[in-house]
């Protein structure tokens, strides 16, 4: 179907049709005044409804005119939009609409550059075709993101794939106000409202995609940000989700205890959820029926079929605190709390834990050392606090080195600065690698991610120092001591097995 070629229903456009509306009515009322049949009829009117007087002509053929006017601007913008917006196909992205070729891997981005290029070339081509096309795009390279940013001429797209951002393409300037359109119509959101923020859900017939949209207004036009999630995804083994292989037992014989508490820390995006449910079904696997596992989060990314999961914040009644005053009377052995951010929340934790509960949870922190800190901040009595937490994990995102491209490198002296500057005082014997790039991960060098972590295990001599209070700094060198294998650590062993390369490792672990 051939779209026609209609401009942007802007403000400024909307100002000169209303414009264009009033000086057609005020032609027409003085074509029907200067006519002799119709000045009768008129004339018949005014006297009928007492309006003889000069000045109330002039009021009458005004308001016939606005009248008139306000009419026509009504018709016009109802052909605009039809004409702008195809409004036979329904807001919704139907099932038979995506074409999402599963697991293809981001090597295969160059042909969907050119399948793009193919889709917005094509005169065939609508709003509605391209939208889908990028979804399917978007969904096939398994991205997280799709960014689209008008600039002068066009549009630009990329998509953010296992942390890395790639260019797909663009898209013309006639195309983008209808895409704008269409994904607004899709999202729920006011078409016609362009200079506020807006956010919103496009809808799919299949329940298996999710994509949030947000608009935001630049000086160019508005720009689009879809995060796209398939919901019900997998959950991860916790074999797979990297931990080194010793971390991995102590770990696993923590997720057995009845009652305590297990905190991970972390950036935001250093896959610190996948870690907790990959946890989560570990104790279903392991415990069966005999284990209640509840969650609270804010908000709920990814929707797993095997898992009570229960949405707390701003759309909802509940808060962390009281969702989970409210949760504990459901009798739940295992929680999963999103985070711990204010003092409410930590203190019914804390004596949740003390109480026949695991629960899992997150607290913003810097280190594993630094969590203790930050729950005493929030009036948690340190002596407590050490009884209670098992375990602090900490954990990182890498990028992965290319195994197609890697090569041996020696350190650098820019490496061994790096490596100074996190407090390695003896410098690491190699192998190193790095990656210039091949075909395969697009020149990047790099293909998917690799975990770090570092695990605070509590033992006696580190719950002393707790209930101590003892800052964090020296809490970590006491348990670097008592063995503990740090980010920097574990990053370092990924790096001689070539996994990681060295300026990555001191990257991550310098946030
Ligand atoms: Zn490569």
């Amino acid at each position: 179907m051939r779209l026609p070629a209609v401009p942007r229903l802007s403000q400024r456009n909307y100002a000169i049709a209303k414009l264009a509306c009033v000086a057609v009515g005020v032609l027409v009322v003085v074509l029907l005044t200067s006519l002799e049949t119709t000045s009768a009829l008129l004339a018949a009117a005014r006297s009928a409804a007492g309006l003889d007087s000069p000045m109330l002509t002039l009021l009458f053929r005004g308001i016939l005119a606005l009248g008139f006017a306000a009419l026509l601007l009504w018709a016009v913008k109802t052909l605009w939009l039809r004409l702008s917006s195809q409004p036979d196909r329904p807001p919704v992205i139907g099932k038979g609409d995506l074409d999402v070729a599963a697991g293809s891997g981001i090597t295969s981005l160059p042909g969907f550059r050119k399948r793009l290029e193919a889709l917005t070339r094509s005169v065939q081509t609508g709003a509605v075709d391209l939208v889908n096309g990028l979804i399917s795009i978007g969904f096939s390279l398994q991205a997280s993101d799709i960014h689209i940013s008008p600039a002068r001429e066009d549009a630009e797209v990329k998509l953010r794939v296992h942390g890395n951002l790639y260019r797909l393409g663009t898209i013309p300037d006639r195309l983008y106000p209808l895409v704008v359109r269409r994904i607004k119509i899709l999202s729920g959101l006011a078409v016609f409202r362009q200079g506020i923020p807006q956010d919103g859900q496009m809808r799919f017939q299949d329940r298996a995609y999710t994509a949030r949209v947000s608009v935001f207004p630049t000086s160019n036009g508005e720009r689009m940000a879809i995060r796209l999630a398939t919901a019900y995804a997998r959950i991860m083994d916790l074999e797979n989700v990297g931990m080194p292989e010793e971390m991995l037992l102590d770990y696993r014989a923590l997720l057995n205890r009845g009652q305590g508490m297990i905190v991970v820390t972390g950036p935001t995006g250093s896959g610190k959820s996948t870690t907790m449910f990959a946890s989560l079904l570990h104790i279903q696997k392991t415990r069966g029926d005999s284990a209640n596992i509840v969650t609270l989060e804010d908000p709920i990314e990814t929707s797993f079929r095997r898992f009570q999961q229960t949405q707390v914040g701003r759309s909802t009644n509940l808060t962390f605190s009281s969702g989970l005053r409210s949760v504990l009377r459901q009798d739940p052995d295992v929680i999963m709390l999103g985070e711990i951010r204010d003092e409410e929340t930590a203190s019914i934790a804390v004596r949740a834990a003390m109480t026949g509960h695991l629960i899992l949870t997150t607290v913003h922190a810097n280190s594993t050392a630094g969590v203790f800190d930050r729950l005493v901040q929030m009036g948690v009595d340190p002596a407590q606090l050490s009884s209670t937490v098992h375990a602090v994990i900490s954990q990182r995102l890498c990028r992965r080195l290319c195994p197609s491209c890697r090569r041996e490198a020696e350190l650098t002296a820019e490496h061994r600065r790096q490596l100074e500057l996190l407090g390695v005082e003896e410098m690491p014997e190699g192998p190193f690698y790095e990656a210039d790039g091949c075909e395969k991960c697009l020149e990047r060098g790099f293909t998917g991610r690799v975990a770090l972590f570092e695990m605070l295990r509590m033992t006696d001599p580190l719950r002393d120092l707790i209930s101590a209070g003892t800052p964090a700094h020296r809490l970590r060198e006491a348990a670097v001591e008592d063995g503990m294998v740090t980010l920097l650590g574990h990053g370092l062993s990924l790096a001689r097995r070539g996994e990681v390369s060295v300026m990555e490792v001191a990257r991550v672990v310098s946030d």
